[in-house]
């Protein structure tokens, strides 16, 4: 009664201490965690991250757009002529630079007192063409020359963007042309130089080649890019993840995405996620960015789903783990029960026999028995009870022997139906004194066989003492040793209490006693059937039960023939 509600105590306490360091923690970790995931979704927090990041690119991208420009611009203005040279000089310096860089369309110098000069590409500009814009080059700078160049003064960079976009058959074009000053020249004197981009180049080669290298360098640690650990974890870790841009015109309604200026491979259709208008010298266009076949909604979709699917296994796997760790601890629980009952029910069969002993010793040491007979009935009890004592202690020793793992057997070559048959004659007198009709089958044909002798005679006690133990009504009990083709099998069988079915395989478990109340009034250790498994189990064989609550049990031993633990077989 009160080892019953010591117990529920500690199981109380048990499940209080699991529930408040444990269960408590992991369940809010849990439950945080999907708050945290789902505030994600509901914030959208993942895509506006990498629209963050995709700003980031984009205006990385737009300076290094412009700066290609300008170093093309500064390139060609370093070959222009001066205000002193001829016009034949200014022309030939013209042409040598329209030679050397394909990208322009046409160069220009204008001197306010002597006019302007202009170098088309060859083939790019007809001679009604280059008349037209001398005309309007001239008009414009004699006009607003001086303001310009006041303006230019005034700019780090003495270049002054003048850029178009036009619709073509095939698609819009875009045209800039920097108009810049010249450090040296006269002052009060209007000087101007002028390079004005071939739209088609710009179309076909300079944005597209610029797009391809952005496109492919954002990821990967460019000096002008972000490097991942500036990027989101969301986008970093999705380098496969690859970037498509294009450049289109700005003031463009949506509809025209359909019609860019130029793209990136791998653009595909559909609209930029982000967009970033560029300045001079490409005002006018804009700058889009997304990601080759999916969308920053998508990957943020996909993200939220891993970390819900990730929580989910977690939190499985540590619900799996507070159940096992439930399941151990009641186990050791168990098994603590177990020892404790074991301990009492082992002083108790010591106690039982010393008692018997010295009683019937002291009896016989008064001399107050005369007759023979009851003599050797007290000596034969003497000796019944130290031959059980010896029984128990060995099974002690041997399942101490075997939880340190210390165990060794000594396989010899024996005649077991020997064996078997004088184990049994040393116990005849006590199994037909006790009332049991022993039946023995013992197959003499069988052959030598190399067996542990004192263990394999210890199971056999072990089990014929379980079926006198375990018996009431009817009393018999049955020994069969055969050979089945390669296995030989040692039956101990009896017609007494049974053992429920759940309890089977659990029977061999040590300290295990059923519940049966005979049981419990039996004296017992709980260690005889383990040590039967074991012993079986190191000459390589298995132990087996059948029985029928009510109606008796069947133990089979099934031992190998040729067997790998004893050297030479069975
Ligand atoms: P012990 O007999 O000392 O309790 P064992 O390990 O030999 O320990 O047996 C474990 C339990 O198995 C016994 O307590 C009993 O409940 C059950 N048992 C063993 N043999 C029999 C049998 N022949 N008939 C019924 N129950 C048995």
């Amino acid at each position: 009664m009160k080892s019953s509600r010591r117990e529920s105590n500690t199981r109380f306490r048990l499940v209080l201490t699991l529930g408040v360091a444990v269960v408590l923690p992991a369940l809010t970790l849990i439950f945080v965690n999907f708050q945290h995931v789902k505030s994600i979704q509901r914030d959208k927090k993942v895509e506006a991250l990498i629209h963050r990041d995709f700003q980031y690119l984009l205006s990385n991208s737009a300076k290094k757009i412009n700066q290609k420009a300008y170093d093309l611009t500064e390139q060609a203005r370093a070959g222009f002529p001066s205000d002193a040279d001829s016009d034949d000089e200014k022309r030939r310096k013209l042409n040598l630079i329209v030679e050397k860089s394909p990208w322009f369309a046409h160069v220009f110098f204008y001197d306010s007192s002597k006019g302007i000069v202009i170098q088309p590409r060859s083939g790019r500009m007809t001679e009604k063409e280059v008349a037209d814009d001398s005309r309007m080059y001239t008009g414009w700078f004699s006009l607003e020359g001086p303001y310009l160049c006041e303006q230019m003064r005034k700019k780090s960079k003495p270049v002054i963007w003048s850029g178009a976009e036009s619709d073509k058959p095939d698609g819009p074009v875009y045209a800039t042309t920097a108009i810049f000053s010249f450090p040296h020249s006269e002052p009060g004197k209007v000087v101007l130089g002028g390079a004005s981009f071939d739209p088609q180049y710009l179309k076909q080669t300079f944005f597209p080649q610029l797009l391809g290298e952005l496109t492919s360098q954002s990821f990967n640690g460019d000096p002008g890019q972000p490097s991942a650990q500036t990027l989101t974890p969301e986008v970093s870790e999705h380098p496969d993840q690859r970037l498509a841009m294009m450049i289109y015109p700005s003031d463009a309604l949506k509809a025209e995405f359909n019609r860019p200026l130029v793209t990136s491979p791998g653009w595909g259709n559909g609209e930029p996620e982000i967009s970033y208008n560029l300045d001079d010298p490409f005002r006018g266009l804009a700058l889009g960015i997304k990601f080759q076949g999916t969308t920053a909604e998508a990957i943020g979709r996909k993200w939220v789903m891993q970390s819900f699917l990730i929580l989910a296994v977690l939190s499985v796997l540590m619900i799996g783990g507070l159940v096992l760790t439930y399941r151990s601890v009641n186990k050791q629980m168990a098994l603590a029960r177990l020892k404790s009952d074991f301990v009492s029910n082992v002083s108790h069969e010591l106690r039982t026999p010393l008692a018997l002993i010295r009683l019937y010793a002291e009896t016989l040491e008064l001399g107050r028995i005369t007759k023979d007979e009851k003599k050797n009935e007290y000596y034969s009890i003497i000796r019944k009870e130290s031959e059980r004592l010896t029984a128990l202690i060995n099974n002690i020793l041997d399942f101490s022997r075997i939880e340190a793992g210390a165990k060794e057997y000594d396989f010899r070559e024996t005649d077991i139906a020997e064996l078997v048959h004088n184990t049994l004659d040393s116990y005849r007198f006590q199994i037909e004194q006790q009332g049991f009709a022993l039946e023995e089958q013992i197959d003499p044909s069988i052959p030598r066989v190399k067996v542990d002798r004192e263990a394999i005679a210890r199971a056999l006690v072990n089990l014929v003492n379980n079926a006198l133990k375990y018996s009431d009504s009817e009393k018999f009990l049955g020994v069969k040793l055969y050979r089945d083709n390669a296995v030989l099998k040692l039956e101990v069988s009896d017609r007494g209490i049974g053992i429920d079915r759940n309890e089977q395989t659990r029977i061999f478990e040590k300290f295990y006693r059923t519940c049966d109340p005979l049981v419990h009034n039996t004296k017992g250790s709980g260690l005889g059937l383990s040590l039967v498994r074991h012993i079986t189990r190191a000459h390589g064989g298995e132990v087996i039960v059948e029985s029928t609550p009510g109606r008796g049990s069947k133990f089979t031993l099934s031992l190998p023939l040729v067997q790998p633990g004893a050297a030479g077989g069975l």
